[in-house]
């Protein structure tokens, strides 16, 4: 609808206002909220959206990212408590919307250690194949 827009647009300028506030550092995944980069998105809210991986590593591979650039899981506190759960239950709407009735893995790396290379938030969710434990 076009109030839902609205919304969208108002949320995509607060956070690139919260951003710039914050002084953190912008990656690739603000070119992609701001809708400057495009990418394949799946789904978007207020909150968070959801778009493709360019370098898929399963049959379906997306990403659940905040607007809010919190840069990696390590420095979430209890102010994020309800924004991670809503990036976890929007990676389980979306894993229903692309039908992946089999089941999924999700996955969130963080830093050096994780192999982390995107330094904004993001939940990977996986599946289309059958995955193996433990990852690489
Ligand atoms: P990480 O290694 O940080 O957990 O995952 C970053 C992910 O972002 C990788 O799977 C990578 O393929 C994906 N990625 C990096 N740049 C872009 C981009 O410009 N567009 C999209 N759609 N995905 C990207």
């Amino acid at each position: 609808t076009a109030s839902n827009g609205d919304e969208v647009d108002r949320a995509k300028q607060a956070t690139v206002e919260s951003s710039r506030f914050r002084n953190k550092k912008p990656t690739i995944f603000s070119k992609i909220i701001d809708g400057t980069l495009p990418a394949d998105i799946l789904y978007e809210d207020s909150k968070c959206l959801a778009f493709r991986d360019v370098n898929p590593q399963a049959p379906v591979h997306f990403l659940v990212i905040p607007r809010f650039l919190l840069p990696r899981i390590s420095q979430a506190t209890s102010e994020h408590v309800q924004l991670l759960g809503h990036l976890l239950l929007v990676a389980r709407n979306v894993a229903e919307q692309q039908g992946l009735t089999d089941g999924y893995r999700v996955v969130i790396n963080d830093g050096v250690h994780g192999s982390q290379s995107v330094y904004h938030l993001h939940v990977h969710v996986l599946g289309g194949r059958q995955m193996s434990w433990p990852p690489g």
